[in-house]
C-alpha cells in the first residue's frame, strides 16, 4: 500500500529535483568565480572547450561570409606582428590564427578559441608597426583574460530566471533555445568598458615584453 498519493509522489519528486537544482546552481556560481589577468573577479561559467568551439565556429562563418586576403604586405605585416607578441608572451602562435578581412571599417576582433581578425580598414589607419600591435595586443588580451566566457555567463545569468522557469514546467525545447540564444549572441556582442580597460592594460604590458 502506497502512503502517498500519486500526485503528492510527483510533487515531492518535483520539488526535491528543484531543490537539487538550486543547489547545483549555488554551487555551481560559487565554483566558477575565478580572477582575471587583470585582477578582477570574473563568473566563468562554460566550459572553456565549449567557448573556444563556438568561437571557432563563429569565426568559420564569419570566413564564407566575408573576403579573407591571405598573401602580399599587409597580411604578411599582421601575421608577423601577431606572431611576435605572441611569442613574447610564450604563446605558440601555431595555435592562433589571425585573419585579415577585406573590409573598410576601422574594427579588430577577438573570439574564444584563439581566433582574431583584423580589418584591412585597420591596417589602412595604423601608421606603424607599433599602432598595429597596440591593437593586436588588446584583442590577444580579450581570448587570454577569457571576456568572451564572461560575457556569455552574465547572458546566461541574465536569462537564469526564465531558463530555471522553463527547466521547472519541463519545457526543455524551449530551455535550449534560450540558452544557445544567450551563447550565440554573448560570443558576438561588443565586450563591456571593464572589458576593454583591461584588455588596454593587458596589451601594453604584452607590447612591452615583446620590446
Ligand atoms: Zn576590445
Amino acid at each position: 500500500m502506497s502512503t502517498y498519493s500519486d500526485d503528492t509522489k510527483t510533487e515531492i519528486i518535483h520539488t526535491r529535483s528543484m531543490k537539487n537544482l538550486v543547489v547545483f546552481t549555488v554551487l555551481f556560481l560559487a565554483t566558477a568565480c575565478a580572477t582575471s589577468p587583470g585582477g578582477r573577479k570574473q563568473l566563468l561559467l562554460m566550459p572553456k572547450g565549449q567557448m573556444d568551439s563556438m568561437g571557432q565556429q563563429s569565426f568559420a562563418q564569419m570566413k564564407s561570409q566575408q573576403r579573407t586576403i591571405r598573401s602580399g604586405p599587409v597580411f604578411n605585416w599582421v601575421t608577423c606582428t601577431t606572431n611576435e607578441i605572441l611569442r613574447a608572451i610564450g604563446e605558440n602562435p601555431s595555435r592562433w590564427e589571425v585573419q585579415l578581412f577585406a573590409d573598410d571599417s576601422p574594427n579588430a576582433f577577438a573570439l574564444p578559441g584563439n581566433k582574431m581578425g583584423v580589418h584591412t580598414g585597420n591596417t589602412r589607419l595604423a601608421g606603424s608597426t607599433a599602432e598595429l600591435a597596440a591593437v593586436i595586443g588588446h584583442e590577444i588580451a580579450h581570448v587570454k583574460a577569457e571576456h568572451g566566457n564572461e560575457r556569455v555567463s552574465q547572458n546566461l545569468l541574465a536569462q537564469g530566471g526564465l531558463v530555471l522557469a522553463n527547466i521547472a514546467f519541463g519545457q526543455s525545447e524551449q530551455t535550449d533555445q534560450l540558452i544557445m540564444a544567450g551563447l550565440g549572441v554573448g560570443v558576438l556582442m561588443p565586450f563591456s568598458r571593464a572589458h576593454e580597460k583591461e584588455a588596454d592594460l593587458l596589451g601594453l604590458d604584452y607590447l612591452v615584453r615583446a620590446g
